[in-house]
């Protein structure tokens, strides 16, 4: 018999939708129909894949609203960041869009004849999504997927699948290929496994925990798919005592908060130099408490609840009753999966300062001078994302290039942009997403040589 997802609204505790789980026919079958419409797709005309990839733009950007709400309602996300969510999905798909008739290879010099390369499409990719931002990072690997000239199956997380059926939807509506963009939501263990063992499927885009991460990447082992991964990370906000202290402090709350924690750049480590730390805390702690937490979807609304009770439990397991609380903000009473900021004073060795919380909690730590700036902020195993905050040019750069990490901000803490490419150092993950690149990374580059010589 088959199973059914319950998608529970983490602000009330209500279960808002029910959705039924892929079985492993479902993924063989899936498997099937995206070959055949890979086929169709890539025998278009470049311009033509182009034309119906702005159309999906278009038509996402015409269900804008509607897919915000399902955000809100089956993430908990603030309504304000749920819009920019829809509205990066339409712009990622235009951006995409742009890259079909760009998709050169090259002539090389060679002698006695006439050497060309060719990015060809992979043929059919998985995309395994998250629960986090289940509609941009669905789009982060799909939207270049396309655009290469491959069919897609995306996974989205149990959780939170509605808008990634939202989306399959609009795809027909923009007149995709059937077949060609499909959704199958279901258990990861049993859909998700199915997808990454199939030798059918080329390639392998996961967004989730690193223990997930590593187990997808020695399956894919069997049948040496392409992967890329994008994982968890403990990422520092270094703020040095040059700093516009003011600025730095005012934006450190958005730079942990965002998304309740829940974000794999999330700036958990706020490493902080020693002549600046009494004020930078005196400046941080109004800062953490002007963050308003509670109903997504009210647009003033800057912190929405965590996406379950399990999660809640994790995360609260990180800040035991003697727990060095330095600053904790307020939450509501009642249904939702509810947690407030906190601010604990960082302590080598404990599971809040060394491991991945996915939640609304930072630890701040002390440091002396430059280099021990960097020792600090490279002492994980992650390496995602950074940002630093000093007047001095000159160390910006040498601290940004000495940071292990994807993607440093200096003097700012910038969301990932579509137009930049995005992904992690060490076991934050393998690969980068978005940007210039962001098509190459679904295509095998085929060299052909063609002989000049005289033909008997
Ligand atoms: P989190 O820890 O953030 O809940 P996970 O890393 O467990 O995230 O899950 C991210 C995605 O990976 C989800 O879509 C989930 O269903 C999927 N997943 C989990 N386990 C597996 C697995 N063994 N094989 C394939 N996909 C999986």
């Amino acid at each position: 018999m088959e199973s059914e997802l319950q998608v529970v609204n983490p602000a009330t505790e209500e279960v808002i939708a029910s959705v039924p789980t892929a079985t492993r026919r479902d993924v063989e079958e899936a498997v099937a129909r995206a070959h055949g419409a890979q086929a169709r797709w890539s025998a278009l005309a470049p311009a033509e894949r182009a034309r119906l990839l702005r159309r999906f733009a278009t038509v996402v950007d015409e269900h804008r609203e509607e897919l915000a709400w399902l955000e809100v309602r089956e993430a908990g996300h603030p309504v304000t960041n749920a819009r920019w969510e829809a509205g990066n999905v339409r712009d990622l798909l235009d951006y995409c869009a742009g890259g079909v008739e760009r998709l050169n290879g090259a002539q090389i010099p060679v002698a006695g004849g006439v050497d060309l390369t060719f990015a060809e499409p992979l043929g059919v990719v998985a995309v395994i999504a998250p629960w986090n931002f289940p509609m941009p990072v669905a789009a982060w690997g799909s939207a270049p997927a396309l655009a290469a000239g491959n069919a897609v199956i995306l996974k989205p997380a149990e959780q939170t699948p509605l808008t990634a059926l939202r989306l399959a939807g609009l795809a027909r509506e923009a007149e995709l290929p059937e077949g060609l963009f499909q959704v199958l939501p279901g258990e990861g263990p049993v859909a998700g496994a199915a997808l990454v063992e199939h030798p059918g499927v080329a390639k392998v885009v996961f967004t989730g925990s690193t223990a997930v991460g590593r187990e997808i990447m020695a399956r894919c082992a069997g049948t040496v798919k392409r992967v890329t991964l994008e994982l968890g990370g403990k990422s520092p906000n270094i703020v040095f005592a040059d700093a516009d202290l003011e600025r730095a402090a005012a934006t450190a709350p958005g730079a942990f908060l965002d998304n309740t924690g829940q974000d794999c750049c999330a700036r958990s480590r706020i490493l902080v130099q020693r002549t600046a730390y009494d004020r930078f805390l005196e400046l941080l702690e109004p800062a953490v408490r002007a963050v308003s937490v509670g109903d997504p979807a009210q647009p003033a609304t800057a912190m929405g609840p965590l996406i379950s009770r399990a999660q809640r439990d994790r995360v609260s397991g990180f800040v035991p009753a003697d727990a060095p609380v330095l600053i904790r903000g307020t939450a509501p009473e009642g249904p939702g999966f509810w947690y407030p900021a906190t601010v604990l004073e960082g302590r080598p060795g404990e599971p809040a300062t060394e491991q991945e919380v996915f939640g609304p909690v930072a630890v701040v730590l002390p440091f002396e001078d430059e280099a021990e700036a960097v020792t600090l902020a490279n002492a994980t195993p992650y390496g995602l994302a950074a940002s630093l905050w000093t007047r001095d040019t000159a160390r910006a750069l040498r601290v940004s290039r000495a940071v292990r990490a994807g993607n440093l901000s200096v003097n700012s803490h910038s969301a990932v942009r579509y137009a930049t490419p995005f992904g992690g150092y060490q076991q934050s993950g393998l690969g980068r997403e978005l940007g210039p690149d962001a098509l190459a990374a679904f295509t095998e580059t085929k060299n052909v040589f063609i002989s000049t010589e005289e033909q008997q």
